[in-house]
């Protein structure tokens, strides 16, 4: 496998390789936070560090997230709540706080790719259909009743927020972390507009519920 290691440590980064490289797989290994995003698109797996030089790991993977499903697996000497949450709700596959059992991380990595390969299948998932709303979240295209609907960048990410847990209610600070990554931001008024903007432009009100308290749901 070919893993994309971010890491500032020469002494952590060194080990790892030497590990990865024993159990077959090939390490590119990088310093910087921009670096990962110039790299990975040859790599099956990113693990990341989050205390880099440049731009902190969770803006690393916020940013990787809005153009790529990567596999990421954070490995980070952080080990409080709020980042650990943070970390996996900013779309890391797996978080492990250093120091790390080198066991542990050849099974997580397993475990990770597993999963991948298993979500990976089937492609078609990544089109949601809700009501005669169709939303094709790789080639970020809505369609209702057939006809393409315009929507911008943000609106189209609160909706793909919502469509890829169909069906489930999707907590207020979720869509907020996902899409500005910040779950207290002060954008949290902005999300309205968005919605409502959302909400106009499907001309479906009813597929797009507001949880009192809560948070959203798109479908029933
Ligand atoms: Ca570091």
């Amino acid at each position: 496998m070919q893993i994309l290691l971010a890491e500032d440590d020469d002494g952590v980064a060194g080990a790892l390789v030497e590990v990865l490289y024993d159990h077959g797989h090939v390490t590119r290994r990088v310093t910087r936070g921009r670096d990962v995003l110039t790299y990975h698109r040859s790599s099956d797996l990113l693990l990341l560090d989050l205390g880099l030089p440049d731009v902190d790991g969770l803006e690393v993977l916020r940013r990787l997230r809005a153009v790529s499903d990567l596999s990421v697996l954070v490995l980070t000497a952080r080990g409080d709540e709020r980042s650990v949450v943070r970390g996996l709700r900013l779309g890391a596959d797996d978080y492990l706080v250093k120091p790390v059992r080198l066991t542990e991380l050849l099974a997580r990595i397993e475990a990770v790719t597993r999963r991948t390969a298993a979500a990976r299948a089937p492609r078609t998932a990544r089109t949601v259909r809700v009501g005669d709303v169709e939303i094709a979240l790789d080639a970020r295209q809505v369609r209702v009743d057939g006809t393409e609907v315009e929507l911008t960048t943000k609106e189209f990410d609160v909706l793909a927020v919502l469509a890829r847990r169909a069906g489930t209610a999707v907590s207020r600070e979720q869509v907020l972390d996902e899409v500005w990554g910040d779950a207290y931001h002060a954008v949290s008024r902005s999300l309205d507009v968005h919605l409502t903007q959302l909400r106009a432009k499907l001309g479906r009100p009813e597929l797009l519920t507001t949880i009192r308290g809560f948070g959203f749901r798109l479908g029933d």
